[in-house]
C-alpha cells in the first residue's frame, strides 16, 4: 500500500466519511460516480471494484463487459457541498480490465498515454483553462428560450448581483477542494460567467474541469438557478468557451520560451503551434464535439471560425498572450477553439498530440494573421492562406474520419466509438424539422 492509499484510510477515520464516491469519465465527458462503503477501500486500492462496463457509454463490448476501477489515492478529497452530517469524500479512478491492464476506452487513460508520449521526449504539458458558462433560471421547457439570471455583461459588476454571489461561493467551494481559482468576472452575455484555475499539469487540470463542472452545478441548484456548459445557448449572445492556455516544461524550463525571440517564443513553441494548425480541423471533432459547438464557432464574439495564429489578436485560433517582462515561465499559447462541453481527457490529449506533431516534424508556422480576420473577405483570407474551422459537426466527422493522428492519439477502440456516437447525433439532428424552418415556412408557403 502506497502512503497516499495510507493516508486516504486514515483520513476516512478521522472525517468520519461514511460515503467514498469513485469517479469517473465516459468518453463523451459525462461524470460517473459509484458510492462504496469506506470499509471497501483497501480492497479497492489492491484489486478494484467490479462493475458492468457495458452500460457506460463507449467502455466496452458487451462479451468483455466486466471492469474494475482503480482509485487514485492522490485525488482523495472531502465533498464540501455535503457539509452536514457525516462526511462524503471521491476519489478520480483509473479503469482497467479484469488482468490489471488499462481499459482502452478509459478517457483518462488515453490523456496518460499521450502525457507519456511527451515525456519521454522529455516534455511535461501544463494546462491552464477560462471556463464560461452560463446561469439560468431553470431549464427551459423543451423549445422555449432559456432566461438568463441577469442582464450585465463583460466584467459588471453590479451590487447584490446573483453572479458575484454565485462566483464567490463557488470559488470557496472549488478552493476546499483544493483547485486554485485565478480570476473570475461576468462574462459578455447576460448571466454568463467566467472563471480560471491556475495552471497545472494538464491530468490534473481535466481531473479538476470535471469537479468544476459538477461543483458549479451543484452551487446552481442551491441557489434555486440552473448551470449550462452548453456551447450556444441563445442565438443572439456569445457562446460558452473554455480558452486553454498551453506550455511545455523540460524539467524546470518552459520550453515555449527563448529569450530575444520574437514574442519571446521559442522554436518549439512555434513548431508546436504550428501542429496545432494544421491539425486542427482533424481534432476539432473532439475539441468541439457537439453538433451545437459549431454554432458558437460561427458567430465571431472572440470564439474562432478560422485557423490561424496572433500575438494578441482575439480574433485568431491561437493567441501568443502578451509577454511580462521578468516572467519568462509564463510564456505559452492559448487555445480558443475548445468549450466547455468538450470531454477535457480526450480533447487536451489531441491537443497534445497535435503539439507534438509539429515539434516532432518540425512544422513551419505560418505567417501570423496581424488584422481582425473576420473583417477580411474569405478572397483576402485566401490569399493569406488562412482556412476556416470545420463549419457544422458532419464536416468535422469527415476530416476525422481519415485522421491518423486522431486514430493514434484515442487508440483505435475510443476513436471508433466516439466516431460512431458522432455520426449518430448529426443523423439525429439533421433529421429534425425545426422551429425555425416552421416559423420561415408555413406563414407564407
Ligand atoms: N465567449 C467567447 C468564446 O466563446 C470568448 C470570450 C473571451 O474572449 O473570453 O470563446
Ligand atoms: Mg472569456
Ligand atoms: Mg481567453
Amino acid at each position: 500500500m502506497s502512503k497516499q492509499e495510507d493516508f486516504v484510510l486514515r483520513a476516512l477515520e478521522e472525517r468520519d466519511v461514511r460515503f467514498v464516491r469513485l469517479w469517473f469519465t465516459d468518453v463523451l465527458g459525462h461524470l460517473k460516480s459509484v458510492a462504496v462503503a469506506p470499509a471497501e477501500l483497501e480492497g479497492a486500492f489492491s484489486e478494484g471494484i467490479g462493475f458492468d462496463g457495458s452500460a457506460i457509454e463507449g467502455f466496452a463490448r458487451v462479451y468483455e463487459s466486466d471492469m474494475l476501477l482503480l482509485p487514485d489515492a492522490s485525488t482523495f478529497q472531502i465533498l464540501p457541498w455535503r457539509a452536514t452530517g457525516p462526511s462524503t469524500a471521491r476519489m478520480f479512478c483509473d479503469v482497467v480490465m479484469p488482468d490489471g491492464s488499462p481499459s482502452y476506452a478509459d478517457p483518462r487513460f488515453v490523456l496518460k498515454r499521450n502525457l507519456s508520449a511527451a515525456a519521454e521526449k522529455g516534455f511535461t504539458f501544463y494546462t491552464h483553462p477560462e471556463i464560461e458558462f452560463y446561469l439560468l433560471k431553470g431549464v427551459p421547457d423543451a423549445g422555449e428560450e432559456p432566461v438568463p439570471v441577469d442582464r450585465t455583461g463583460f466584467f459588471d459588476h453590479t451590487p447584490q448581483s446573483m453572479g458575484s454571489d454565485f462566483r464567490r461561493e463557488a470559488i470557496t467551494m472549488l478552493e476546499a477542494m483544493g483547485i486554485s481559482v485565478e480570476f473570475s468576472h461576468h462574462e459578455g452575455g447576460p448571466g454568463q460567467q467566467e472563471i480560471d484555475l491556475r495552471y497545472a499539469d494538464a491530468l490534473s487540470t481535466a481531473d479538476n474541469i470535471m469537479t468544476f463542472r459538477t461543483v458549479i452545478r451543484e452551487v446552481a441548484l442551491s441557489q434555486g438557478v440552473w448551470a449550462t456548459f452548453m456551447p450556444k445557448p441563445f442565438t443572439t449572445h456569445p457562446g460558452s468557451g473554455m480558452h486553454t492556455h498551453l506550455s511545455l516544461f523540460e524539467g524546470d524550463h518552459n520550453a515555449f520560451f527563448e529569450a530575444g525571440a520574437e514574442y519571446q517564443l521559442s522554436r518549439t513553441g512555434r513548431q508546436f503551434i504550428a501542429g496545432l494548425m494544421r491539425h486542427a480541423g482533424e481534432i476539432s471533432v473532439v475539441t468541439n464535439q457537439w453538433v451545437n459547438s459549431y454554432k458558437r464557432l460561427l458567430w465571431g464574439g472572440e470564439a474562432p471560425s478560422y485557423i490561424c495564429w496572433g500575438h494578441n489578436n482575439r480574433s485568431a485560433m491561437v493567441r501568443v498572450p502578451m509577454y511580462k517582462p521578468n516572467k519568462s515561465q509564463s510564456t505559452r499559447v492559448e487555445l480558443r477553439t475548445i468549450d466547455p462541453a468538450a470531454n477535457p481527457y480526450l480533447a487536451y490529449a489531441v491537443v497534445l498530440a497535435a503539439g507534438m506533431k509539429g515539434i516532432e516534424n518540425e512544422y513551419e508556422l505560418p505567417r501570423e494573421a496581424e488584422d481582425d480576420v473576420w473583417s477580411l473577405t474569405e478572397r483576402e483570407r485566401k490569399s493569406l492562406g488562412i482556412d476556416p474551422l470545420p463549419k457544422t459537426l458532419a464536416e468535422a466527422i469527415n476530416i476525422a474520419d481519415s485522421s491518423e493522428l486522431l486514430a493514434e492519439a484515442l487508440g483505435e477502440h475510443v476513436y471508433d466509438f466516439f466516431l460512431r456516437n458522432k455520426r449518430a447525433e448529426w443523423e439525429g439532428y439533421r433529421t429534425q424539422v425545426s422551429a425555425y424552418e416552421r416559423d420561415l415556412m408555413l406563414p407564407v408557403i
